[in-house]
């Protein structure tokens, strides 16, 4: 594969054959498509873009056809070894199908226009430029042809490779034009920006702030798929500032720009919470490639804003924050149309016991105190961590070091506490059933009462997490009730 250099492909590129960027073996069966029906097919796109910026990963591989995109995407499918199943838009003139473990995608090169109030484009079919004119930015816009007569060239109507090589999201036509029609495009400015670490031109940025408000008639499934990739980036904060600037962020998620503000009483100020946020996500991102740990990163502070007083005597207080946070978290994720399943629980659980382990970290560590935690936690004591040590963002060195060495401290007792007690996935070593069976009763308060007392013994560390110690307290307590063993005479 031919590698650029940012510096010297500007130069080279426009006049140099791409036949080395078609390696894929997809691109022999539609070249072969191409010439066998006379239709001018081109890959256009995601491909070519990160093939001349020399991005790896596992693409997805669009082609644009000078005609019909379906019949195409069927003639492909009888040359192909194993015939595939070609899904298809009649209204879209697109057609996908799977082939060597790669989406693929076939449009017929199209004109676009759209109603005020909808993505969904009224569409004729148009000629390549067309196609090129309707797709959203410049360095998106690239094509390279599959026909006999230029196999390899690049089209390039729009001085896509100038913006790739100067790091450029620009979009192809009147920017006001192209961000109205469909809004969804701001985002994806936004999320190219923050993937590519690319600048988006100053004019479309504030063709972006003008448009703003227009994302109210995109879905929330579309907006969580750009968010979810600006918040995969190496260092989200950068996406999420764009967005903020953008005043995309405030429409998107209110409870996170609420957090934006310093309130001085009595010369008493409390700490911006939007940018500990971002700071705290970035810090989180170094550690976890986890989306989901991540949006707890994102959303661990939201119940902030609501529960801020201020007070006499402890000065600005947030009590609270964090159970209200975790209810916020639902409302969030419904609102989006988010997955409300074990997903949304995780998110919902690291915000409620986001401050849990820094107070231990604060504090002496006590085997019962990480014992607790452990039970709570559970499986996630891990995540929940990496989520408070990422919360670690005084300024003071002195602070900054000793909090993660208390953490450490907090992760060996973690595995001591654990390794001696198992009470991650916690059992109870009596159960219902032997208690009742014992004393000869039904199911009652009583079992309640004793499992509790058993199980608060073995976190306190009275009792260790065993049967036969937990027998004898068992037996201790069921006096203290007034249950008698049961016998079978
Ligand atoms: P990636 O696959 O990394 O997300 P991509 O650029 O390939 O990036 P896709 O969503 O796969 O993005 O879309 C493929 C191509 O279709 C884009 O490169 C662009 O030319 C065009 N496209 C996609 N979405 C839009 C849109 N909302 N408006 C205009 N053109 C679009
Ligand atoms: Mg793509």
């Amino acid at each position: 594969m031919t590698r650029f250099s940012p510096l010297n492909f500007f130069s080279t590129v426009s006049t140099q054959n791409h036949a080395a960027a078609l390696q894929h073996p997809i691109f022999s069966y539609v070249a072969k498509t191409a010439a066998q029906t006379g239709v001018q097919a081109y890959v256009v796109g995601g491909f070519v873009r990160d093939y001349l910026l020399n991005r790896s990963g596992k693409p997805d591989i669009d082609f644009v056809v000078v005609g019909n995109g379906i019949a195409f995407a069927e003639a492909v499918a009888t040359h192909l070894p194993t015939r595939p199943k070609v899904q298809f838009f009649k209204n879209f003139g697109t057609a996908m199908l799977q082939f060597a473990e790669t989406d693929i995608e076939f449009v017929g090169a199209r004109r676009e226009s759209y109603a005020r109030d909808s993505r969904k484009p009224i569409v004729e079919s148009g000629t390549l430029q067309d196609d090129q004119l309707r797709r959203d930015f410049t360095i998106n816009a690239l094509a390279i042809s599959l026909n006999e007569a230029d196999f390899g060239a690049l089209v390039d109507p729009f001085d896509g490779i100038a913006d790739l090589s100067s790091k450029i999201i620009r979009t192809p036509t009147d920017p006001d034009i192209t961000f109205s029609d469909d809004p969804l495009r701001m985002l994806r400015a936004i999320r190219f920006a923050a993937q590519l670490q690319f600048q988006i031109d100053s004019s479309c940025f504030d063709s972006i702030k003008r448009n703003a408000h227009r994302i109210e008639i995109i879905s929330g499934e579309r907006i969580i798929g750009e968010l979810n990739k600006i918040l995969e980036t190496e260092k989200p904060s950068v996406g999420l500032s764009l967005l903020y600037d953008a005043k995309l962020l405030e429409l998107i998620l209110p409870e996170l720009t609420a957090l934006n503000q310093v309130e001085e009483i009595e010369g008493q100020t409390h700490k911006n919470n939007f940018y500990h946020t971002l700071e705290v996500v970035d810090n989180i991102s170094r550690n976890t490639n986890d989306v989901w740990l991540r949006w707890a990163a994102l959303l661990h502070d939201i119940g902030k804003a609501p529960t801020k007083k201020f007070q006499k005597k402890q000065g600005w207080t947030f009590h609270g924050h964090e159970y209200v946070g975790s209810k916020m978290v639902k409302k969030i994720f419904m609102r989006l149309n988010m997955p409300l399943n074990q997903k949304m629980k995780f998110v919902q659980k690291m915000v409620l016991m986001s401050s849990r382990p820094i107070v231990l970290a604060q504090d002496i560590v006590t085997d019962s105190a990480v014992r607790r935690l452990i039970f709570e936690a559970g499986e996630d004591v891990e995540s929940l961590m990496t989520l408070c040590e990422a919360d670690i963002t005084t300024k003071n060195k002195i602070k900054f070091k000793k909090y993660h060495q208390n953490f450490e401290l907090v992760r060996q007792k973690i595995v001591e506490v654990e390794e001696r007690d198992q009470v991650r996935n916690f059992q109870p070593p009596v159960t219902g059933e032997f208690i009742m069976e014992t004393f000869g009763i039904g199911p009652s308060r009583e079992i309640g009462i004793i499992k509790e007392y058993i199980k608060e013994a073995i976190l306190e560390g009275k009792i260790a997490n065993d049967f036969e110690q937990a027998k004898e307290l068992l037996f201790k307590k069921a006096e203290e009730l007034g249950l008698k063993q049961h016998t079978n005479e």
